[in-house]
């Protein structure tokens, strides 16, 4: 071993006064296998769960699993006790009631389960030159030339007329089919490569081909659309009309994998915001005696900007915390101005590739650990919640006592873009909030991709939020 040089006096003064995130793999190694190992429930949490409803049943199972049951509003409840609540199978809540009484406010964890995808529109099935279609309405934001050629899985709900719902799911079990949107050949598509990449496919472009086979009756004006609708009736008792009662939606039907020959990162759909959504579960059932009663929300539509009844902008946090104030007997309001959250979402891991979208100094990388984000919005913040110095003050002390790996970034350089996240709708009910999150490389793209010790401090992070 050479021996250690001493060390200069600005040497001394840098370590003193200068801030660095480290890369987590050269400061805390021995961490690479535990956030492996913990990665593999949230690869198989990301293939159980491709679409809210889907991440909802999933949540619900391993609520009850962990002895949490339905909360009610009559009932008396004790620290350690653990309830949740569904709300209209699409986003839910839930709690282990803590050591301070109520109204000294509720640590709050909310992260969303809706990802990016194609909807199927009310009337989707046509046939043109014996090819049947569903025509899609994209919901979220996404790149829509990602979307061409790459293998779809249906995933859905049908409400069919005598109220039987039936769930729906071909594209994802060994030996199903697939589905997808075709593209030209580039021998053919000199004019189309001329198009602005954001027209690159163009909405009404999306059609997804399922199926190209005619029923063999000469009778038959559209036979390959008849020949899918008699498949999806011998398969799920559905008629054409069925489709004007249904959420249907196609997404990638790639499973989640490790990428990288280090297996560093995860590759797959929906992680924004199924990451904080697995990591916020976790670390809610694991949390045994808090010190706050614990609300995580996993919440509905924030890709849409948070709308509808299972979205943020709607009252039912609000509810469900009057509902816990009522069964302790305090002020619901004294509650809400105590209380603390986390919106928990993700945030644009920089890019080498695209550097010129990001500032380096302010945005987060990948294997640096969870990223906090004071501000989101755009031109200026419009639209941002902006969590104060005291809030970003509490929740970094909350990391730094229990060993998180954090860092800061902004969603890329001054007006290069711009988001917005749930944290806004919580500020309203006058709760203090700020963003916290995994750094994503491709975000919203068909596959994107997480840091395998990014996801693990996430966990980390919000486990202490529960702790402290
Ligand atoms: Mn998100
Ligand atoms: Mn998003």
């Amino acid at each position: 071993m050479a021996q250690d040089k001493e060390k200069s006096a600005g040497k001394l003064l840098e370590e003193q006064l200068v801030w660095k995130f480290p890369h987590i793999g050269k400061e805390a190694p021995q961490q690479v296998d535990e956030a492996a190992s913990f990665c593999e429930g949230y690869k198989d949490f990301l293939n159980e769960g491709k679409t809210e409803r889907e991440c909802v049943l999933a949540a619900v199972r391993m609520l009850e699993a962990a002895g949490y049951r339905p909360l009610e509003t009559d009932k008396k409840y004790q620290p350690g006790d653990k309830v949740y609540q569904v709300n209209r199978h699409k986003s839910l809540l839930a709690t282990t009631f803590g050591e301070e009484p109520l109204e000294r406010g509720v640590r709050i964890n909310g992260a969303h389960i809706d990802s990016p995808r194609l909807d199927l529109k009310p009337c989707p099935l046509y046939e043109k030159s014996e090819i049947a279609y569903f025509k899609t309405h994209y919901y979220g934001g996404i790149r829509k030339y990602q979307w061409g050629t790459v293998p779809l899985a249906i995933h859905g709900v049908v409400v069919k007329k005598d109220g039987e719902a039936v769930e729906l799911c071909i594209g994802e079990k060994e030996g199903d089919p697939v589905f997808c949107v075709t593209d030209l050949l580039p021998h053919l598509a000199a004019k189309q490569n001329e198009r602005k990449l954001g027209e690159g496919l163009k909405g009404e472009e999306l059609n997804i081909v399922v199926g190209s086979l005619p029923f063999a009756d000469e009778e038959i004006k559209e036979p390959v659309k008849l020949l899918v609708l008699k498949l999806l009736h011998d398969r799920y008792g559905m008629t054409e009309g069925d489709f004007y009662r249904a959420e249907i939606e196609l997404v990638p039907a790639q499973k989640a994998v490790d990428v990288g020959l280090d297996r560093s990162l995860v590759g797959a759909y929906g992680q924004d915001d199924r990451v904080c959504a697995y990591t916020a579960l976790r670390a809610e059932i694991e949390t045994e005696h808090p010190r706050y009663t614990t609300v995580t929300v996993l919440t509905d539509k924030e890709e849409i900007g948070s709308e509808g009844n299972t979205g943020m902008n709607a009252a039912y946090l609000k509810h469900y915390i009057e509902d816990l104030a009522e069964t302790a007997g305090v002020r619901a309001r004294d509650v809400f101005r105590n209380s603390l959250c986390l919106s928990s979402d993700v945030n644009a891991a920089y890019d080498p590739t695209f550097a010129d979208v990001f500032e380096g100094n302010n945005s987060s990388y990948i294997n640096k650990g969870c990223v906090l984000t004071k501000y989101t919005g755009a031109r200026g913040k419009s639209g941002a919640n902006d969590a104060s110095a005291e809030t970003m003050a509490r929740v970094i002390g909350i990391m730094e006592q229990e060993g998180v790996y954090w860092q800061a970034g902004e969603l890329g350089a001054v007006d290069q873009g711009g988001g917005g996240t749930i944290a806004k709708y919580v500020a309203q009910l006058d709760i203090d909030v700020v963003d916290l999150g995994v750094p994503i490389l491709s975000m919203h793209a068909p596959f994107e991709l997480a840091s395998k010790l990014d996801v693990y401090n996430t966990y980390k992070a919000f486990r202490a939020f529960y702790k402290i």
